[in-house]
């Protein structure tokens, strides 16, 4: 998902428009934005579908006055898939001390055991979503003010959690003790904001400030700028690695580094952990893009685009039903046949999932004459389902959690097939040892198996690590 908050701006809501919108590849399902108003309230719209098709609208964003607003795009990643409109955030909740809403990226991993004790207790869940436990949570809270229930809540909550709040008067922004997902501060005229990541910041011309630190909460006011608060026990933070290889914006800045330098890196590496002999290097677009011209600037093979990308579609793997997805990639890609023909092509793609993508695009790129395909791949096996917030499939869906890579190769039918290794992935992402295998820098889990947080409720819905 792809949160974002401002304040102290006139017109909130218009930024937090244009943000999401520079968000909108973190989720395509849905997006609402609150605001704020001391003349309206609070005032709220969700709306599935993208961000420009309603958030545009003079009339919507003029019910959504006042100088406080935050916003967010959903991917279900948990909740119903088939998402119903209640499961779209942000979420609001009425407290003693005034309202409160809240927008989450992440996954919390004891949503299900808190749920069951929450309705217990009295509450009435809303939304069938892990995130609304964090409104029902500060509901309980015996504290005075609206940012100490967020601690509260906050610290009874385990997974990943990147968190934009607001009350009547504060924009708030959380990031769970690890890092997994990311959160920036960035400030604009007069006021401040919080974005998942940098690119949203340069649509409104807001200058980057810093990332929210993992573990950190940061209270903000116009009048009184950033007070930050640390209501977590220390952990060495694990960044989801994948933000690096997929999720984020290739034009973000992560961890002071460019997400597309490191993806063109990882083809770097990959040109020199799995060279071949070959005529042309395409990406599958545009995820495998950066590092496919990273694989052909170190093997010195020309760089084509054999596949060209119909612009009017979204991410195909974002699509949730399996039958969309299927029909997805002949939507979305073709074959440049004139490129093509009687060539040995090296295919660089950022991730196999279920195979699903990377099949047709072989048949399609064989049907145009192509000699051979040597697919290249710019992460390691995805052999583990994601429970922090990416919607990997069960584990037996995943083509690496069952067969061999030799296996993989004959099962996508092409002349050869490389991974590159979790080392190489840590030395493109600016770890020059590598992987550090004792105290790893990244979570990496859907590669490792090596969960930093124990996913609980999968446990108990009888998942085996
Ligand atoms: P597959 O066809 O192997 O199931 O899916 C792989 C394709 O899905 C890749 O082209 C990748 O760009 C895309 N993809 C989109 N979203 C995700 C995601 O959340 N995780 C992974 N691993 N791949 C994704
Ligand atoms: Fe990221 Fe993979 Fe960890 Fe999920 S399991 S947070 S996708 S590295
Ligand atoms: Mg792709």
């Amino acid at each position: 998902c792809g949160i974002f908050g401002v304040v102290g701006v006139t017109d909130a809501a218009n930024f937090v428009a244009l943000g999401l919108h520079a968000l909108q590849h973190r989720g395509q399902e849905a997006g609402g934005i609150v605001s704020h108003s001391a003349a309206t309230g609070f005032n709220s719209a969700h709306r599935f579908g993208y961000v420009r098709d309603h958030f545009t609208k003079q009339s919507l964003m003029e019910s959504l006055p006042g100088p406080l607003a935050i916003g967010h795009v959903r991917y279900s990643t948990a909740g119903s898939k088939a998402a119903a409109i209640r499961d779209v955030q942000p979420f609001f909740g009425e407290f003693s001390m005034g309202g409160a809403a809240i927008a989450h990226n992440g996954n919390i991993t004891n949503a299900i055991a808190l749920r069951r004790e929450l309705i217990e207790r009295g509450s009435i869940f809303q939304s069938s979503s892990d995130s609304e436990c964090i409104i029902h949570l500060m509901a309980r809270s015996l504290q005075r003010d609206i940012p100490s229930r967020m601690e509260d809540a906050l610290r009874r909550v385990e997974g990943a959690f990147s968190v934009v709040a607001m009350t009547r008067t504060k924009l708030i922004g959380v990031r769970d003790p690890l890092g997994v997902r990311p959160l920036v501060l960035g400030k604009v005229g007069d006021g401040w904001c919080l974005s998942s990541e940098t690119c949203a910041l340069d649509i409104i011309g807001a200058d980057f400030v810093r990332e929210i630190e993992p573990g950190e909460m940061v209270v903000i006011t116009a009048e009184d700028g950033v007070e930050s608060v640390r209501p977590f026990r220390p952990a060495k933070p694990r960044f989801c690695i994948f933000e690096h290889v997929y999720f984020s914006r290739p034009d973000s800045i992560i961890g002071g580094r460019s997400v597309y330098e490191t993806r063109r890196q990882i083809g770097v590496e990959l040109a020199r952990e799995a060279p071949v002999e070959a005529d042309l290097v395409c990406p599958v677009p545009d995820s495998g893009t950066p590092a496919a011209i990273g694989y052909a600037h170190e093997s010195g093979i020309p760089y084509g685009m054999g596949i060209i990308r119909n612009q009017y579609m979204g991410r195909t793997f974002i699509e949730p039903t399996e039958q969309i997805r299927n029909m997805g990639v002949r939507l979305k890609l073709n074959v440049n046949r004139a490129l093509i023909a009687g060539k040995r092509i090296v295919l660089v793609d950022d991730s196999v999932v279920r195979g699903t993508t990377s099949r047709k695009i072989k048949d399609m790129l064989l049907d145009a004459g192509a000699a051979e395909v040597h697919f290249r791949i710019a992460s390691p096996p995805t052999a583990w389902p994601c429970f922090y917030g990416v919607d990997t499939p069960q584990r037996e869906k995943l083509l690496a959690a069952t067969m061999t890579e030799d296996e993989m190769r004959t099962h996508l039918g092409v002349d050869s097939l490389r991974f590159i290794s979790l080392d190489g992935l840590y030395r493109a992402a600016g770890e020059a040892s590598g992987r550090n295998d004792s105290c790893p820098q990244y979570c990496d889990a859907c590669f490792s198996g090596e969960y930093p947080v124990e996913p609980a409720d999968m446990i108990e819905k009888g998942f085996q690590m």
